[in-house]
């Protein structure tokens, strides 16, 4: 079977469902045919001129990005605009764009698991499970299709209570989460096939164990401060850490893949020695004896998560060629340089 731009979304929906991004956020396919044929998958942070060649140069007919190539939203596609010549770029190529970002930070295995996975962590589980993903469903609908329509909530296995209105309207009320409601709106929406209806979806104040923010995990054994900040640095490849705080025994550890800062409670809260996560202001590096926290740099934390979704594509999709892009999109650099980083920004994707 020929796999499909749509394949690959689908695969993300599953994952990492859009429904689940931040309300500012924009992800999804941004760019491309959702039915053109994929044979070659390039996995970045960061859509830049040289991610594009890459991915032209070795035949990939998708790039899969954890940063929103269009973000906020657009007005023009003009090549005298940096994002616009990016856009121009890629549909001249007949390259496709799948950005999976703060849906990616909430998913389990997403960003935050990929980092503590690369730690070397182990028992690995969500650090803020409290995430709302719960969606309170009132779908009215022409009585005729009740049969059907109920078929379809039936299937996967939600309770809803039934009753009707005048003009021959069905009403079905369920709670659902937001991947199972996802793929039954799409199922309802089906057998509608065009005709009238409405969904009133509200959100409620319970948490999914599915989705979340951060990673929590145990060191094999317990590490000293000195111990532990090496093993982060060379973990992560980085040139530089920056952090406060002091803690020894070091066992347990909570992680956030990119800008954490709001976590950071959470993480003392949690009982961890030592906290990873990057942007971290002045102000917030202020913390208790006892707590080791660390800003290991943005690209540094959600970097793990390229080799990661390269990794279950290619499981998933093994007639295709998957890859990690070779190129480092980071636009931050340290002194002395690193050898070997080839910096490419684009600002609109540096979130
Ligand atoms: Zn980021």
């Amino acid at each position: 079977m020929n796999v499909l731009t749509r394949h690959i979304s689908d695969f993300f929906e599953h994952w990492a469902p859009n429904a689940t991004k931040q309300d500012y956020d924009n992800t999804g396919l941004l760019i491309g045919n959702p039915n053109q044929p994929v044979t070659g998958i390039l996995c970045c942070l960061d859509v830049t001129a040289d991610v594009i060649d890459e991915a032209a140069a070795r035949n990939c007919q998708l790039i899969c990005a954890h940063h929103p190539l269009i973000f906020p939203k657009l007005k023009r596609v003009v090549t005298t605009d940096e994002t616009g010549a990016l856009i121009h770029s890629l549909i001249r190529n007949n390259i496709s764009v799948i950005a999976a970002h703060t849906n990616l930070d909430a998913a389990r295995d997403g960003v935050s698991f990929a980092l503590a996975q690369t730690l070397e962590l182990t028992d690995i589980s969500m650090l803020d499970d409290s995430y709302k993903t719960m969606k309170r469903v009132i779908f009215r609908f022409p009585a005729a299709l009740k049969p059907e329509v109920s078929a379809a909530i039936r299937n996967v296995d939600l309770d809803c209570g039934w009753s009707e209105e005048e003009m021959n309207i069905s009403v079905a009320r369920f709670n659902a989460d937001v991947y199972v409601l996802n793929e039954l709106r799409s199922r309802l929406l089906q057998i509608l096939d065009g005709a009238p209806h409405s969904f009133d979806i509200v959100a409620l104040e319970s948490s999914s164990p599915l989705y979340g923010f951060g990673a929590l995990g145990k060191t094999t054994s317990p590490m000293t401060q000195q111990a532990f900040l090496d093993h982060v640095a060379a973990k992560l490849g980085s040139s530089g850490l920056r952090f406060s705080g002091e803690a020894d025994a070091i066992k347990k550890v909570a992680v956030c893949g990119g800008s954490g800062s709001f976590l950071i409670r959470k993480a003392q809260q949690s009982g961890a020695q030592a906290f990873i996560t990057a942007d971290i202001k002045y102000h917030d590096f202020f913390v208790p004896k006892g707590f080791l926290l660390i800003d290991a740099g943005h690209y540094e934390t959600e970097a793990p998560i390229i080799a990661a979704m390269q990794q279950k594509l290619a499981s998933a999709f093994p007639d295709v060629q998957v890859i990690s892009t070779s190129v480092c999109t980071n636009p931050m650099q340290g002194w002395p340089a690193k050898s070997g980083n080839t910096v490419s920004v684009n600002p609109h994707t540096t979130l």
